[in-house]
């Protein structure tokens, strides 16, 4: 059984076993996970870095 946690980062919500999660690095600061799922892809929610603060879609 997998114990991996995934949390969007705009919903919040798990999305550990949900498809067409997209998971990368902050593209600013480079150390933060940013993970977003596909509901928010679609509707290009926003996401802020808890490292630098950086907010983006995409
Ligand atoms: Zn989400
Ligand atoms: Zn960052």
């Amino acid at each position: 059984m997998p114990n991996e946690k995934l949390v969007c980062s705009s919903c919040k919500k798990n999305i550990a076993n949900t498809r067409g999660t997209a998971v990368f690095n902050c593209p600013n600061c480079n150390k933060q996970e940013i993970v977003r799922c596909i509901h928010c892809r679609e509707i290009a929610a926003k996401y802020v870095c808890q490292m630098c603060k950086f907010e983006g879609p995409n």
